[in-house]
Order: C-alpha cells, then sequence, then structure tokens
C-alpha cells in the first residue's frame, strides 16, 4: 500500500503557499503562457521560481500545466517557455499536446500526460509511457474497472485521479458549447461554463414545459468516501480541481482530504468513515457532490437538468493574522459578517479544529465592539486555545 500524493490547484502564489501549508505534497500551477485557465491569475516565471523554492524548502512538489490545444502560431513559444521551466527548477510539465510532449521529452522535463487528453484505457496509457511519460492523468470518465485494469498492466506508470471539485459536461473539457455561445474557447482556457446556464427547451415550434429550465449542469466529484479503495487500488496522485478557487475552499478540501488519507494510513485496521468531513465539504462548496463516474454508472443522479439552487457560501469568517498567548488575543481580518455570541470553529495546518463561542471582540482602537460587518476589517477577538498566523475562523459546522 503506498502513500497517495496529494496534489491540490494555486492559481497563484498566494494560493500556492496555502496549498502547501494546508496539506499539498505537490501543487499544479499555469505558467505564463500555453496553459488552459486564462482567467486564473497565471504565474509569471518570477513566480514560479519563488513557488518552487517555497515548496522545495518544505519537501513538496510543482508541476506546470501547459495544456491547451496548441495553433501552429503558439510552436515558437514552446521551446523558450520550457527551457525557462526546465532552468527554475519546476518537478514536471501537465501536457495535452502531442507537440509540446515531444519537445518537453527531448528536453529530459518529467512529463504529465493532461487530464485533457481523456484517456481512458490501457493501450493509451501503454502508448504515453512508451513514448516515456511518467504519469498520466486519466479522463475523470474512468471507472473504477477500468483503473483497476491500467493499474494492473501498467504497475510502473503513475496514475493521477480527480479526487475532488467540478465536473464538465463535456468530455475533459473537450466542448465547444463556450465557444458557440460565447466565442471563449473551452480547451484555451476561456470556458465561460454554458452547460451551467438555464435553456428553454422546444420541440420545432412547441416548447417544452418544464417546472424548471433545463441545464447541462453537472453535480461536483467528491471521493471522501472511496479514499481507503482508491489507496488500495495504487493510484499514485489524488488530484483536487480548482485553480481558480477561494483559499478558504482549497484549505478547507485539503486540510480534510490530508486527514482523512493519514488517519487511513496510521492505522487502516480501525479507520472509519469519517461522515463529519462530508459536512465540511458540502458546507463550502455550492453544488452536491458524487462519485460521478467511478461506479461505472452513467445516470440522471450525476447532473442537474432541470435547475438547481446554488447556494454562495458564508462560512468563511475570518484569518488569523497572529496571537498573543499573554492577552489570548488574536488578531484577525474579516471574510464574512459575524458577531458576538457566534458559535465558529477554528482550524489550521497545525490547529485541529475546535469550536468556541465569541466573547470578546476589540476593533483596532480597542474599543469594544459587538459585530464585525466591513469586509478585511482588521479585529481583536479572544480565543482561549492557542491559535496560529494563517489559520481558519468558519462557523460552527460540526455538532
Ligand atoms: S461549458 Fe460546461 S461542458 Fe463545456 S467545457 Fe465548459 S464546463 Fe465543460
Amino acid at each position: 500500500m503506498r502513500k497517495p500524493e496529494l496534489l491540490a490547484p494555486a492559481g497563484d502564489l498566494e494560493r500556492l503557499k496555502w496549498a502547501i501549508d494546508y496539506g499539498a505534497d505537490a501543487v499544479y500551477i499555469g505558467g505564463p503562457s500555453l496553459g488552459l485557465r486564462a482567467n486564473a491569475k497565471n504565474f509569471t516565471f518570477e513566480e514560479i521560481k519563488e513557488g518552487v523554492l517555497y515548496a522545495h524548502e518544505r519537501g513538496k512538489r510543482v508541476f506546470v500545466t501547459i495544456n491547451i490545444v496548441l495553433h501552429n502560431k503558439e510552436i515558437g513559444e514552446v521551446d523558450s517557455t520550457l527551457e525557462e521551466l526546465k532552468k527554475i527548477g519546476v518537478d514536471a510539465v501537465i501536457v495535452s499536446d502531442p507537440a509540446i510532449m515531444k519537445k518537453a521529452l527531448e528536453k529530459k522535463m518529467e512529463v504529465h500526460v493532461s487530464t485533457q487528453q481523456s484517456t481512458l484505457n490501457y493501450e493509451a496509457c501503454k502508448w504515453w509511457y512508451e513514448m516515456g511519460v511518467k504519469r498520466v492523468v486519466l479522463g475523470r470518465e474512468a471507472t473504477r474497472a477500468e483503473i483497476l485494469e491500467i493499474r494492473e498492466k501498467l504497475p510502473e506508470l503513475e496514475i493521477e485521479c480527480f479526487i475532488h471539485g467540478a465536473m464538465c459536461a463535456g468530455v475533459s473539457g473537450r466542448c465547444v458549447l463556450s465557444n458557440f455561445f460565447t466565442n471563449r474557447d473551452a480547451n484555451r482556457g476561456g470556458c465561460a461554463q454554458i452547460c451551467r446556464w438555464d435553456f428553454h427547451l422546444w420541440d420545432g415550434e412547441k416548447q417544452i414545459e418544464g417546472e424548471k429550465p433545463f441545464t447541462f449542469c453537472s453535480k461536483d466529484l467528491s471521493m471522501l468516501s472511496m479514499i481507503p479503495e482508491m489507496i488500495f487500488m495504487g493510484i499514485t496522485s489524488f488530484k483536487i480541481e480548482g485553480r481558480m478557487r477561494s483559499i478558504y475552499y482549497i484549505a478547507t478540501v485539503l486540510h480534510t482530504y490530508r486527514r482523512a488519507i493519514d488517519t487511513f494510513l496510521a492505522s487502516p485496521s480501525t479507520y472509519t468513515y469519517p461522515i463529519e468531513y462530508e459536512k465540511i465539504l458540502r458546507n463550502c462548496a455550492n453544488r452536491d457532490s458524487v462519485l460521478q463516474f467511478m461506479n461505472g454508472v452513467n445516470d440522471e443522479s450525476m447532473g442537474y437538468y432541470n435547475g438547481r439552487e446554488e447556494v454562495s457560501n458564508q462560512d468563511f469568517l475570518g484569518v488569523i493574522l497572529s496571537y498573543d498567548k499573554e492577552t489570548k488575543m488574536a488578531v484577525v481580518e474579516e471574510r464574512n459578517y459575524f458577531e458576538l455570541g457566534d458559535e465558529v470553529e477554528i482550524f489550521g495546518p497545525s490547529t485541529e479544529v475546535f469550536s468556541m463561542r465569541i466573547k470578546r471582540i476589540v476593533d483596532e482602537e480597542k474599543k469594544e465592539i459587538t459585530v464585525v460587518r466591513h469586509p478585511k476589517q482588521i479585529v481583536e477577538m479572544q480565543v482561549d486555545h492557542e491559535v496560529k498566523k494563517n489559520d481558519l475562523i468558519r462557523k460552527k459546522i460540526l455538532n
């Protein structure tokens, strides 16, 4: 039984550091060019350098995605981009286009085949492996049986699977809805998430009446309940989706999976499914989560089709900036409204989750206040339990 890598997304340098601090073994980021996620603040080479240094100092790894569908006019950029990344010392490049893959392999860089290739079978994996790639990120549509067969036939190949995050109603991004509706290319990082829009259906001249408008919207993916099984399956890397997610989302999801994986590995025979973690994950998402394709079932339970209620989450209350052990006061930067008497939970990379009721808050002039309502307002809050910089405060979730 091998310890899997927990792989986190990072849309910028700040998120990269949060992800490392909150338990990621590796992070994946977008480079200055040629990466998907046009809206994520892609990294400059200078930022990649800083991120790689930060990660390597802590024994963690950084992968750079270069997975757009490449056009002729961009081929000239590939060599210089790869050379620069190699010089910086990134640990691998995540690639989809064979042209980039060939050049990266020629430069003796570690290559991971991107999920954009929709690899779902062992012959394709073998092809990539024989080409020299180290790892294949399987398409999200891979089932348990398919993954097991790939693992059995290619024991040396690293296999990476998504364990958490949003799904795409197209096949791993190969969708042109966004191109048609908004002229934004989903395969070049511009997806406008058309599948989540509401549509009215027509059969010729006749509108098909439904209680709610139609949507293609997939539910999210969550493999929390399958962590032990996925470890037994020999999956090398557990990947979390979402380079554009907030630091709260990244920290919460990582913290939860980190604890589930580590608890299981510490004592597989006594591990019990942490049902309360489901609640934590559900609270920081705005859609339902299911196992999606893992069980080989592809039915209506995987999507919404008839509209959905997306709840904007306001659980994230603040970030601890510092803590004074003598006065037991924590300096807090507000993220959502909170007030005296609120039941909250605090957690962090080395702070086990604990709950408390807010009993004292003072503003920057040390005046007693009862509510904190301004975005990023700095206040001091009494916290009797020792906390640390970058611990997070959320509304109470656990009982
Ligand atoms: S519009 Fe929806 S299905 Fe198409 S690429 Fe974007 S997320 Fe995927």
